[in-house]
């Protein structure tokens, strides 16, 4: 390749980011990083009536977060500002008017009645889905079918129209996605597309096709969803004999179930974050999580998602973002659809989680603490509950949220756990050891635990009996770390005042005979 790579992420700001939107972008990236070359983003906000206040915000942090960064962008400037479409409006009418000057293009006056009256025509002779085309346009006004003086006439006297694409209308069309191989698609399969709206806006198709051009982008990365679009696009470059970019389209990402296209719906429904950050909907006011805040660190996210649709062709899972731009390339990014698969995401993430130190998972758990108004406790105490707990949890919020007695005391006790262990002679052995442990020289988790046992078997009770029953006391729950190791951890003075709460608080039980 002699050209430098320069590709693009180009957005509508209509809503949040999907995790497929991070995909396209997370691919175009590191093929652009790969080959030494320039990652773009571009807003695509030519329909205005579609915009959603603060997606386009959203969806710069949410790239921010997966250290996805941009070379040029809205927020970064660069050779070919403004990155935003609705800034470039006055450059794409001349491109239209330019392909209407070769013939590719035409004006078109007709109301949007004298369309629709067209299509129940169509209809009631047969023609369930009817467009404006090859056939249709011969009977509309427009510049293919009024003498040019009316045409003229109706320009200069400023009537409304718009500018549509001359689709041919018996031609194969043919062009090579790096993905899927030749696509063929006949012209009378397509429409002809406006490509300027009467309020001089371009329609996605021409701004598309002209910002590729004059950003000089080199490959087309996207969504397989944009294939249909392609082959007017291609007509677009070839009026404008323009050299095209390469196209590849990436492949679906589907539902855990298989039963369609990934949606925030599947999401909902089997437990998983479908955006990248939380997303208030600025209408609603009602809130979606994202992988972030439901406690995914970012490079386990971007590993897994670099995985749906892409493999490596060897046994390797685990890829800093600089491996994958070092492994990264098209020719191993697969045709047919990538199931969604939650267990992958949190075997990801739960790897990364484990391959931090204390020192670096440290923050995270207090800004959850932070987040959550828990108390903060001392680095040196947060590190021991994160060592003790790192081989256990799924995500980063699991250190508050599944052993939230580090932080505070118990006010409501597992029934079950209550079922099981809290019978007259455990609570007996509690009592003794509580006393027991007033005395106890060095507070640490080996002394504790030959005391319990000690204990335990001048009882008569094994180990297996006696520990539920100081994990009920001191914690409320059943899951968590070793029991002696909570006590080390709690110190003693916490210690005898949980057991002692427990003593008061739950009921002691009326045992049959
Ligand atoms: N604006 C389009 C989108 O929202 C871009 C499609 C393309 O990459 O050409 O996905």
């Amino acid at each position: 390749m002699t050209e430098k790579v320069r590709v693009r992420f180009a957005p509508s700001p209509t809503g949040p980011l999907h995790v497929g939107g991070v995909r396209t972008a997370l691919y175009n990236y590191l093929f652009a990083k790969h080959h030494g070359g320039d990652f773009i983003i571009r807003i695509e906000d030519t329909d205005q009536t579609r915009l959603v206040p603060g997606a386009e915000e959203y969806i710069l942090r949410s790239l921010e977060w997966c250290g996805i960064h941009a070379d040029y962008g809205p927020h970064i400037g660069g050779p070919d500002a403004p990155y935003r479409q609705s800034e470039r409006k006055p450059i794409y009418k001349a491109y239209a008017e330019e392909l209407v000057a070769k013939g590719h293009a035409y004006y078109a006056f007709d109301t949007p009645e004298q369309i629709e009256e067209m299509r129940e025509k169509a209809k009631a002779a047969g023609n369930k889905s009817p467009q404006y085309n090859a056939i249709t346009r011969q009977y509309m006004l427009n510049s293919l079918t009024l003498p040019a003086e009316e045409v003229q006439k109706r320009l200069e006297s400023n009537e409304p129209y718009v500018i549509r694409m001359l689709v041919p209308r018996k031609e194969e069309i043919r062009f090579e996605d790096k993905i899927r191989g030749w696509v063929s698609v006949h012209s009378s399969q397509l429409d002809d597309k406006v490509l300027l709206k009467s309020d001089g806006m371009p329609t996605y198709h021409l701004a598309n096709v002209v910002d590729d051009h004059l950003m000089k982008i080199t490959h087309v990365i996207r969504g397989e969803e944009w294939l249909p679009s392609t082959p007017l696009h291609v007509l677009l470059y070839r009026g404008f004999g323009w050299e095209m970019p390469v196209f590849a389209h990436l492949p679906l990402l589907l539902s855990p179930d298989d039963s369609g296209k990934l949606s925030k719906r599947d999401g909902d429904r089997y437990g998983f974050p479908v955006f990248p950050l939380e997303w208030v909907d600025p209408i609603t006011g009602n809130k979606s999580s994202g992988y972030k805040e439901s406690g995914y660190l970012p490079e386990a996210f971007i590993n897994f998602l670099a995985f749906l649709g892409w493999n490596p062709g060897t046994h390797q899972e685990v890829f800093s973002m600089q491996e994958l731009i070092q492994h990264f390339s098209l020719e191993r990014v697969g045709k047919s659809g990538v199931k969604f698969d939650k267990k992958k995401s949190i075997w990801y993430n739960q790897y990364y989680i484990r391959k931090k130190s204390p020192e670096e998972l440290l923050p995270y758990v207090v800004q959850d603490l932070e987040k959550k108004g828990w108390p903060i406790p001392a680095a040196p105490y947060l590190k021991r509950v994160i060592e003790l707990l790192s081989d256990r949890v799924e995500y980063l919020t699991d250190f508050t949220n599944l052993a939230p007695y580090f932080f505070l005391r118990p006010n409501t006790y597992e029934p079950e756990l209550i079922e099981k262990s809290w019978k007259t002679q455990n609570i007996a052995f509690l009592i003794d050891f509580s006393r027991q442990l007033q005395g106890i020289q060095e507070w640490n988790s080996k002394n504790l635990e030959m005391l319990g046992k000690q204990l335990a078997s001048e009882k008569g009770l094994s180990a297996g009996k006696i520990m539920p029953t100081i994990r009920l006391a001191v914690t409320g729950v059943t899951f968590g770390p070793g029991v002696f190791d909570i006590l080390e951890l709690l110190g003693k003075e916490e210690t005898l005042w949980r057991i002692d709460q427990a003593l008061q608080k739950i009921p002691v039980p009326t045992e049959k005979l």
